[in-house]
């Protein structure tokens, strides 16, 4: 884990104490009901918007309400349910493989371990992160999707554009209690504030406080300091 000065930590606390005050709501904007329904949502995220994938969930859910529903059904009959999604073809056999395998190798429960999630198909850190985080409340990492990235590195909280240094990062400088709601809060302020077009720069309480951009002039457009941020993909669109 990276060291942290005392005042980094400080620094970290005080804006998850604002974020917790502004979004007291912040939570995962997937809707499921079930631990599998929550994976299998995620899987679909990638580079998708939540808005989407709960678009296509319902329909998804129902006609497949078990992992062993999806493991016998194979690709071909769940790929016209995700086909709103990007990538659904690839989408369908990630899903299909990883319910086949929660049901060979873990009695049809999703696994509560990092590891056993990573040998799933098309489970990253950053998907095991949600599902540990907020299906079963363990505390495994933060995670890291565009908004998270672009925010940490806007408000000085890693200096880093791999993934997973930033979420070591993160995890260095709040209370491991915080990681699965930090992402949340996080996002929420990206979705609403600071948006990779444009965000609230200058007029914000929280990015006055917290941001090195809040002091740019609001002729700029708004979010926008880092012109690598520019080149990064949409905020609204998780990065797989
Ligand atoms: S000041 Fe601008 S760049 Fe910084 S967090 Fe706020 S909206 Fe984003």
């Amino acid at each position: 884990m990276p060291r942290k000065s005392p005042e980094q930590i400080a620094r970290a606390r005080r804006l998850l104490r604002a974020l917790k005050r502004r979004y007291p709501d912040a939570r995962c904007e997937l809707e499921w009901r079930e631990p599998h329904e929550l994976l299998v949502a995620t899987i679909l995220s990638a580079q998708s918007t939540d808005v989407g994938v709960n678009r296509a969930t319902p329909a998804l859910f129902k006609a497949f309400p078990t992992p062993a529903d999806y493991a016998s059904a194979g690709p071909a009959r769940i790929e016209p349910l995700v086909r709103t999604l990007n990538f659904w073809r690839n989408k369908a056999r990630s899903v299909h493989e990883s319910m086949q395998a929660v049901c060979d190798r873990f009695g049809g429960q999703v696994p509560r371990t990092m590891d056993e999630l990573l040998t799933l198909r098309g489970v990253a850190r950053k998907t095991a992160n949600v599902v540990l985080g907020n299906a079963f409340g363990l505390q495994e990492g933060v995670v890291v999707d565009t908004h998270v990235g672009r925010l940490a590195r806007r408000m000085g909280l890693t200096r880093h554009d791999d993934p997973a240094k930033v979420e070591r990062d993160l995890m260095a400088l709040f209370p491991r209690r915080d990681w699965c709601l930090l992402s949340h809060l996080l996002i929420f302020h990206g979705r609403r504030a600071c948006k990779a077009r444009g965000g609230s720069c200058a007029h914000d309480a929280i990015c006055r406080s917290f941001c090195s951009q809040a002091g740019i002039s609001s002729r700029a457009p708004a979010g926008a300091p880092p012109r690598r941020a520019r080149a990064r993909p949409r905020p609204s669109r998780r990065s797989g």
